[in-house]
């Protein structure tokens, strides 16, 4: 049952690709089959999801995470100049807020976990409220660029966002974010065994022309897409593969956790560029 009409093109012509994902027969827009409730999101969103389920540890791996922030903050603001303010679609624990801050830019940010807008809050001093988006307050104008990191995939309704996110921004204002890309070579080679394919969590599947599509019929111009680089560390992907893992990668993951430090792990980080994340910088008209 794929009843919604497709939020790149409007028509209403779904065929299956693989995996529970079909494909726009009009525009080639891929999306999950099926669209979750949102009573049913929230329960997959618990705190479980940032320790165990999709992300092994997210705070124990934060200096990883703050590489990645402090590197996106130089790559957006050399291609959209100096920022003065922006605002975080989906900011769990606050570490790209923190980083913004530290730059002197004004911040604010939302996310449905609770967990993450508490210690935003209480840990970093963040503005950050809990919630959807969709019930946010925003004054016309007053945020200059809004962000959405590895986010805007797990929406069952990004059009929704976008529409208000557009609505929020001043005239020349800037929406940045990262998603997969899956009309980049490795997506395309790799097919349904692409790592970034997992609904329900995962329910939206760009590509550049697809989103550049979606976010011009909200008056969003695409000024720049590019493959991102992710760092990772080694107690990040040993964590991980003890989740995600197949059977010889977790056993040897679990021998790893034991033999290695995890103050070593930590710091032992690596930066790649797979070409299959991409970071879309866009502007209101
Ligand atoms: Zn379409």
């Amino acid at each position: 049952m794929t009843p919604l009409a497709c939020i790149a093109c409007g028509a209403n012509g779904w065929t299956p690709l693989y995996r529970a994902l079909v494909r726009c027969g009009e525009c080639g827009f891929i999306r999950a089959a099926e669209i979750p409730t949102p009573e049913a999101l929230a329960q997959l969103y618990s705190a479980a999801y940032f320790k165990g389920e999709e992300y092994a540890d997210y705070l124990g791996d934060a200096p990883a995470h703050l590489e990645n922030f402090r590197r996106r903050l130089a790559r957006i603001t050399a291609i959209a100049g100096p920022l003065k303010s922006l605002y975080e679609i989906g900011c769990a624990y606050g570490l790209w807020l923190q980083v913004a801050r530290e730059a002197g830019i004004r911040v604010a940010g939302i996310d449905i976990t609770p967990d993450g807008v508490r210690h935003s809050r209480e840990m970093l001093g963040l503005d950050a409220a809990q919630g959807e988006f969709a019930q946010a307050t925003l004054a016309p104008g007053a945020w200059q660029a809004f962000c959405m990191w590895d986010t805007i995939e797990h929406l069952p309704h990004p059009e929704a966002h976008l529409a208000k996110v557009a609505a929020a921004l001043p005239a020349g204002g800037w929406f940045f974010a990262t998603t997969g890309d899956i009309g980049s070579a490795r997506a395309q080679r790799e097919g349904e065994r692409w790592r970034m394919i997992h609904p329900p969590t995962h329910l939206q599947y760009f590509s550049r022309a697809s989103i550049t599509r979606v976010l011009a019929s909200h008056g969003l111009i695409v000024h720049r897409i590019e493959s991102t680089a992710m760092c990772r560390s080694a107690y990040g992907v040993i964590e991980g593969l003890q989740i995600l893992g197949n059977g010889p990668a977790r056993a040897a993951a679990r021998l790893a956790r034991v033999l290695l430090p995890a103050a070593l792990t930590r710091r032992l980080r690596f930066t790649m560029d797979l070409g299959d994340i991409m970071l879309v910088c866009a502007q209101k008209a």
